[in-house]
């Protein structure tokens, strides 16, 4: 096989994956509306990473009421409390004291890298765990993943499930022996 070729089926092994992973934020969502959005988004596995999942239980989004409801739904659900992002209270408290862009863009970028470290010395089996799920599942295809979340934004410097997102595709690009440094793209609004 020559280098193009060989190439551009690593690519199209990146592509096949890319589009299988999503996320969700349930801050300003009722039940029925995050259903709908998964629904939309073809999930089929539910990876639901809130460091605590206290708050909105009572709407129906606690561990218990979630297995159930999505598994009338063929939905799997699976709560990984460990992958929480620790850190995101210190994170939104420098947010408020960033005064300029480039103060907003360093606090993001930092956070980010925080997680990141964190997830690559902590939680490197779990991480392991669920990329083996993700990325060599049997049925791949049909298979699509949302990561969840509280943080109802767009914006991919603001939740860790669009850094858990980003370390899937870049664990797939290590493996197809591609330069790990995908970023998700940013928007240009930051708020
Ligand atoms: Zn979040």
């Amino acid at each position: 096989m020559n280098l193009q070729t060989m190439m551009a089926k690593k690519v199209r092994k990146l592509q096949q994956l890319i589009p299988r992973l999503h996320r969700v934020g349930i801050t300003h969502k009722k039940l029925p509306l995050v259903l709908k959005i998964l629904k939309t988004q073809k999930t089929t596995h539910l990876i639901d990473v809130r460091y605590s999942t206290l708050y909105k239980s009572k709407q129906g989004f606690s561990p218990q009421h979630l297995e159930k409801v999505l598994g009338q739904a063929n939905i799997t659900y699976t709560y990984y409390q460990k992958l929480g992002n620790p850190f995101h209270r210190e994170f939104t408290q420098k947010l408020k004291t960033a005064i300029n862009p480039k103060e907003i863009r360093q606090v993001h970028d930092e956070a980010r890298q925080e997680y990141l470290n964190f997830i690559r010395s902590e939680r490197k089996n779990l991480i392991q765990l669920i990329f083996k799920k993700i990325a060599h599942t049997r049925a791949t295809k049909e298979d699509h993943f949302c990561f969840m979340c509280y943080c109802d934004t767009s914006n991919p410097l603001r939740c860790h499930t669009y850094w858990l997102i980003e370390e899937m595709i870049n664990l797939k690009r290590v493996e197809l022996d591609l330069p790990p440094d995908y970023q998700l793209p940013i928007p240009m609004e930051e708020n």
